[in-house]
């Protein structure tokens, strides 16, 4: 209920309640509401409501929290979120075990000849093609991060192997026919991807581990393809 209200209703002091509201052609307003109940005789006689106005402060918060969590480059997720998310999701199947959940390790393929053929700033744009492709090929609830320099990590949750390697494959072939628009030419990219399922007893580390070692097979059978790690 509203801050006066309740002072009115309780006799206490409400202080620093923060409430959205809609102003008609303005982006959300954030108040910060102090509500004083004012006695008179030993009698509530009347309640004195502050506001004020902290969306600036609201704003600011937020735009320091994506700052955080995103990579500048590409607006993924950064190392630290996508990490932060992983472990969440693990934490969530050890405590549903009927619950599945997938990681991709994924390396752009080459890339060090992209940036040698074309340069440093074809080399970004196509980091930035690429991140995007990956959003698009993901849906609402799973993660895409940038983990290194040409390295991307997404995080599948309530995901089976074979439906992650399904949209693994499908992310590998629309990153390899879409050629990146950069200066009136298109730059060519392929992408190499492990993908491994979280098993039953399986520590976070040796889940994240047995993609890179399915990435690095990807990288050895050849490049421009989807592995699947191996039962251990
Ligand atoms: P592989 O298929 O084995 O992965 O070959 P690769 O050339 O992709 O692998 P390597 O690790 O040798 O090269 C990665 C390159 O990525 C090296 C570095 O110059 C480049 N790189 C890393 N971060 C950035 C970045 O932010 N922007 C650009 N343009 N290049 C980057
Ligand atoms: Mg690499
Ligand atoms: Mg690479």
């Amino acid at each position: 209920s509203h801050p006066a209200m309740q002072a009115l209703r309780t006799g206490q002091p409400v202080k620093d309640v923060v409430m959205g509201i809609s102003v008609p052609g303005r982006d959300r307003t954030w108040l910060m509401v102090t509500a004083t109940p004012i006695f008179k005789q030993g009698r509530l006689a009347q309640v004195y409501a502050s506001f004020e106005d902290i969306t600036q402060r609201i704003r600011l918060g937020n735009e320091l929290q994506r700052h955080a969590t995103t990579d500048d480059l590409t607006g993924v997720a950064n190392r630290r979120s996508l990490m932060g998310r992983l472990a969440s999701e693990f934490e969530r199947v050890q405590r549903h075990p009927h619950l599945t959940c997938c990681v991709l390790a994924l390396d752009l393929d080459l890339f060090k000849g992209v940036n040698d053929t074309w340069g440093h700033a074809a080399g970004d744009a196509v980091l930035l093609h690429a991140a995007r492709l990956m959003g698009r090929a993901t849906r609402q609830h799973d993660l895409v991060g940038r983990t290194g320099g040409e390295e991307f990590t997404i995080v599948l949750p309530d995901t089976s192997a074979d439906e992650a390697c399904a949209l693994a494959d499908r992310l590998r072939h629309s990153i390899a026919v879409t050629p990146v628009p950069h200066a009136g030419v298109g730059i060519s990219i392929t992408v190499s991807i492990g993908v491994s399922a979280l098993r039953p007893g399986q520590s976070a580390e040796s889940w994240v581990k047995s993609a890179d070692a399915a990435l690095y097979r990807a990288k050895r059978g050849g490049r421009n393809r989807v592995v699947q790690a191996e039962a251990a």
